[in-house]
C-alpha cells in the first residue's frame, strides 16, 4: 500500500505524541513542568486577554469639548488647570486664538478648531473672522477653511460654533467635509439645528463623525453636574458620551468647577474622560 504524505505525517504525529506522553506522564517532575508551560503558555494568556475585554466593555467613556477658546477671557485659566482630559475647541482668526491655542497644548489638551458658521439667529459679531457664511461663494467657503485650519495647526478636527444655518447648508457641508477627508480630520456635529446634514454627508465621506450629546453649562453649579450626571446616564447606555461645555460668559468658572466636582465624584465608577481622537480610537 502506498502512504499518501498526509497519511505520512499524521503517523509520525501520532508517534510524536505517543512518546511524549510516555516521557511526562512517566515522570512527576516532568508532568508538572508540563502543566506550568501549559500554563504559562495558553491559559493565562488567554485568561487575561478575557479579563482585559471585560474591563473594557465595562468602562464609560466620556468625551468632554470645551468650545470658544480664542478669546483670553479671565476663566481660561480655570479650564486650563483642570486634572481631566478634554478637547478646547479655539476659533480661529481671534487676537488671542494662537494664545490659547499653545496654552491648551502646554497642558496637555487636545484640540480642534471651532470653526464659527452663520447662524438662523444671532449676532454676526459673535462669529468673528473667517466665518462661513451662507452667501459665501465655493472658492471663499474653501479659503476660509483653510485659512482656520492652519491657524489652528495642533487640531485633529472641528466642531460647529453656533451655524445652525449653515449645517443645513449641503453645498458648504460637501466643500467642507471633502477637506476634512482629505486632512483625516474627525468631524463634531454640536448639533445647533435638529435638521442638520452632517450625519448623512459625513457618511458620503467616510469621515470620523460624531454629535453633541448634551450642552452642560448653567449659571447653576448644581445644574451643571446634574448635566454631567446624565451624560454618565448617556455613556453608560451607548458606551460613550460627548459633553460641550463653554469657556467665557456661556459658561465659565462655575463649568469648570462643576467638571472639578463631578470627575472626582465619579473617579470610583469605571468612567473615563477621553480626548475625541481617543475616542476615535474605540471600537465598540
Ligand atoms: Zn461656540
Amino acid at each position: 500500500m502506498i502512504m499518501t504524505s498526509m497519511t505520512c505525517i499524521r503517523f509520525i504525529k501520532k508517534i510524536f505524541l505517543g512518546a511524549s506522553m510516555i516521557i511526562i506522564f512517566g515522570n512527576k517532575f516532568r508532568l508538572k513542568i508540563y502543566i506550568l508551560i501549559l500554563l504559562t503558555s495558553f491559559i493565562l494568556p488567554f485568561i487575561i486577554r478575557v479579563l482585559i475585554a471585560d474591563e473594557k466593555n465595562n468602562y464609560k467613556y466620556i468625551a468632554l469639548i470645551i468650545d470658544d477658546f480664542g478669546n483670553n477671557t479671565s476663566d481660561t485659566q480655570d479650564f486650563l488647570d483642570l486634572k481631566i482630559k478634554f478637547t478646547g475647541a479655539v476659533m480661529p482668526g481671534l487676537e488671542n486664538s494662537e494664545k490659547d491655542m499653545l496654552n491648551l497644548k502646554k497642558a496637555g489638551k487636545e484640540i480642534i478648531l471651532h470653526m464659527p458658521m452663520e447662524p438662523h439667529h444671532g449676532k454676526k459679531s459673535w462669529l468673528g473672522p473667517n466665518c462661513l457664511l451662507k452667501n459665501l461663494g465655493d472658492e471663499q467657503v474653501k479659503k476660509n477653511i483653510l485659512k482656520s485650519l492652519d491657524e489652528i495647526k495642533f487640531a485633529v478636527g472641528v466642531n460647529n460654533h453656533m451655524g445652525s444655518k449653515i449645517m443645513e447648508d449641503e453645498r458648504i457641508l460637501n466643500i467642507f467635509f471633502k477637506i476634512l477627508k482629505e486632512k483625516e480630520l474627525i468631524f463634531v456635529d454640536s448639533k445647533t439645528t435638529n435638521k442638520s446634514l452632517a450625519k448623512n454627508l459625513a457618511k458620503k465621506y467616510d469621515l470620523k463623525f460624531y454629535e453633541r450629546d448634551i450642552f452642560i453649562d448653567d449659571k447653576n453649579l448644581n445644574i451643571v453636574k446634574q448635566n454631567l450626571v446624565k451624560v454618565l446616564e448617556i455613556a453608560k447606555k451607548k458606551k460613550f458620551a460627548i459633553a460641550i461645555g463653554h469657556v467665557g460668559p456661556a459658561g465659565g468658572k462655575i463649568t469648570a468647577q462643576a467638571i472639578k466636582e463631578f470627575y472626582a465624584e465619579c473617579k470610583n465608577q469605571k468612567t473615563k474622560f477621553i480626548t475625541l481622537s481617543e475616542l476615535s480610537r474605540i471600537t465598540f
